[in-house]
């Protein structure tokens, strides 16, 4: 058994080419141990998004603090609150990010995952809820 705390974790801010806004990532799984399993706490200032992305395999998103707001492609801007678990389909385009009025932090399963970034999400795009 390990424990990972977060006060003891390293985090690494978001990487501007996949992230629009500020974002900080801390990796709660050690992946030499699980290297098909990847576990990441992300908090996202207001307004903070990914970029349009897939994944290989299924990712889950649980939200632990505020409002997340998320969209597949094609579909409707949605938002899910604390507890909710978006559940995302390998090779499903889609994009994950904060609500416009604070920050939201979500916990990200991702099992088989690996992640393809495509463009940020525009201004417009993100209100179109
Ligand atoms: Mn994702």
């Amino acid at each position: 058994m390990k424990v990972f705390s977060l006060s003891t974790l390293d985090s690494e801010p978001s990487d501007p080419k996949t992230f629009v806004g500020q974002a900080r990532l801390t990796r709660m799984n050690d992946a030499a141990d699980r290297p098909h399993t990847n576990v990441y706490r992300v908090a996202f200032e207001p307004g903070a998004r990914t970029h349009w992305h897939t994944h290989t395999g299924p990712q889950l998103l649980q939200v632990i603090e505020g409002t997340c707001r998320y969209q597949k492609d094609g579909g409707a801007v949605r938002e899910a609150d604390v507890g909710d678990l978006i559940a995302i389909e390998p090779g499903e385009r889609h994009w994950h990010g904060a609500g416009p009025d604070g920050p939201m932090t979500h916990v990200a399963i991702n099992i088989d995952a690996r992640t393809s970034w495509f463009e940020a999400v525009t201004d417009a795009q993100y209100a179109a809820s």
